[in-house]
């Protein structure tokens, strides 16, 4: 009968057409299911039955080698002694919370999708915000490393020059094939070197698959230069039919917000993003040393916005125009560190009329200053303002940063970047429209694993390419 097609057709849209997973105690966090009110467009594509499928499989199997179950205790007591004993069932791929909060979101998409890819399960350092910022992503278990984890302390230390790094033990070569660690450190960091980068051929990665724990610190997305691992393809292929759509999907999958950025997300979005015609987000990013606000970044934005009509013009010359009818309107969500260029845009929106008629309503919700990592309400509010960037119809961001790739791809948007100021000057042309939704690999490896010579990584199969916002990065099209 209807209602229950009905019903069926929600609990289908609440759960992504099956990439989410019903179970979990709805109020524990509200934005895994109403999240699906706020995506208006829904998702970009269908996620393969097959990525589905692996989806359920690896809940099944973190919740069979989580935190404190059997295997998970056993692995961990191979840790302590130092000791491969016997093959464990459970292995496992440790992430390090380390740099900017869009950092770590992509290279937590990256280190489950390689978790995945080699059927380990994915364990998170909790450090001193993640428990704050996200949801658990997996029902049964969670996916935090528990506090007494024996390797925590040393998190911090972890470099190129530790004896367990795999590129140091690549050097010194003091890898023996036949016997194995009892951990591994991966340092994908992007000042890692021709060693460390090895990690991305497929004869180490024979080698890394008997390793119990792999303890990965990386600020970096690094899945483009998975794709071009031949012992991943048939499987990449499989999950991800259409390749721009990686962390789309993986992105939508495990960032829930908590309660405290849903609240910070939804009451925003009601007040001054709901009841518009059209949402355009801009995101600045500035990566200089002093603060700005910058004019020639202001007329970057103004040229960029204006030459590809993502906003209407002003009309300098008239204090009022006479129209009737209910004006088309737009609401403009702002983010930057500074107030600066928000302040600029929204004045000449209220100084002068639009030539369209149309109203444009400028809002930005912070302007934190400078970076403050450390500090849990700031992080709570870029998280935030990265979700609600999502959420608009046109998106707008700056080259180089992971805050709005997080943004565009959980929006499945195509954003246009705004090209790198150089030597203070606004670029001409202004920006370009990005080739997908995918971020970019800041610090790709260029290396040939089977000639063992550098090459072109971004030359070699049509669907990894050189970045629009960096010339040298990677990034699925
Ligand atoms: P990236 O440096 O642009 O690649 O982005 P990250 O997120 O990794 O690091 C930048 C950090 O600076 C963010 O995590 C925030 O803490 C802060 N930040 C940068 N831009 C903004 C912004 O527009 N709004 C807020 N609230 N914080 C920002």
């Amino acid at each position: 009968n209807n209602d229950t097609s009905d019903s069926v057709e929600l609990l289908q849209d609440k759960l992504r057409g099956g990439l989410l997973v019903d179970g979990f105690v709805e109020n524990s966090c509200l934005s895994r299911y109403q999240s699906a009110m706020y995506h208006l467009r829904g998702l970009s594509g269908n996620p393969s039955s097959y990525l589905i499928s692996r989806l359920r499989k690896y809940e099944a199997q973190h919740k069979q080698c989580g935190p404190y179950t059997e295997f998970y205790n056993k692995t961990v007591e191979q840790l302590r002694s130092g000791k491969f004993t016997e093959s464990s069932p459970c292995k496992y791929v440790v992430w390090i919370s380390f740099s900017g909060l869009g950092n770590r979101i992509l290279t937590l998409a990256s280190a489950f999708l390689y978790a995945l890819l080699t059927n380990r399960v994915l364990l998170v350092d909790p450090g001193v915000d993640m428990v704050d910022l996200f949801c658990e992503p997996f029902p049964y278990a969670s996916w935090f490393l528990p506090a007494d984890f024996p390797l925590t302390a040393q998190f911090n230390n972890f470099s190129q020059k530790s004896d367990q790094c795999h590129g140091k033990m690549l050097k010194y070569k003091s890898v023996v094939n036949s016997n194995v660690p009892s951990f591994v450190y991966l340092h994908l960091v992007h000042n890692y070197d021709d060693h460390d980068k090895l990690f991305f051929c497929d004869e180490e990665q024979h080698f890394l698959q008997e390793v119990p724990w792999l303890v990965m610190k990386t600020d970096n997305y690094f899945v483009p230069s998975l794709f071009l691992m031949p012992s991943f393809e048939q499987e990449l292929n499989d999950l991800f039919p259409n390749k721009e759509t990686v962390f789309h999907f993986l992105g939508r999958y495990l960032f829930h917000p908590t309660n405290s950025v849903w609240g910070l997300v939804t009451r925003y979005y009601q007040a001054y993003l709901a009841k518009v015609d059209e949402r355009v987000g801009i995101q600045i990013r500035v990566f200089d040393t002093e603060p700005g606000p910058f004019e020639h970044v202001l007329d970057q934005i103004l040229a960029c916005i204006l030459k590809h009509k993502l906003l209407p013009d002003v009309n300098h010359q008239q204090d009022a125009i006479n129209s009737s009818g209910i004006p088309k309107s737009k609401a403009v969500l702002m983010t930057s560190l500074s107030s600066g260029y928000f302040e600029k845009v929204r004045d000449m929106y209220w100084e002068y009329p639009t030539v369209t008629g149309e109203v444009v309503g400028v809002y930005q919700p912070s302007h934190e200053g400078y970076q403050q990592t450390q500090k849990r309400t700031h992080n709570q509010k870029a998280w935030a303002e990265m979700y609600l960037l999502s959420l608009t119809d046109v998106l707008v961001t700056s080259s180089w940063s992971t805050f709005g790739y997080v943004a565009q791809g959980l929006g499945g948007l195509k954003p246009w970047i705004l090209y790198k100021p150089e030597n203070r000057t606004a670029p001409d042309p202004p920006c370009r429209r990005a080739m997908s939704m995918e971020p970019c690999f800041h610090a790709p490896p260029f290396y040939d694993c089977k000639a063992k010579r550098g090459t072109d990584t971004g030359e070699l199969v049509p669907y990894v390419r050189h970045c629009e916002d960096m010339s040298w990065g990677l990034k699925l099209v």
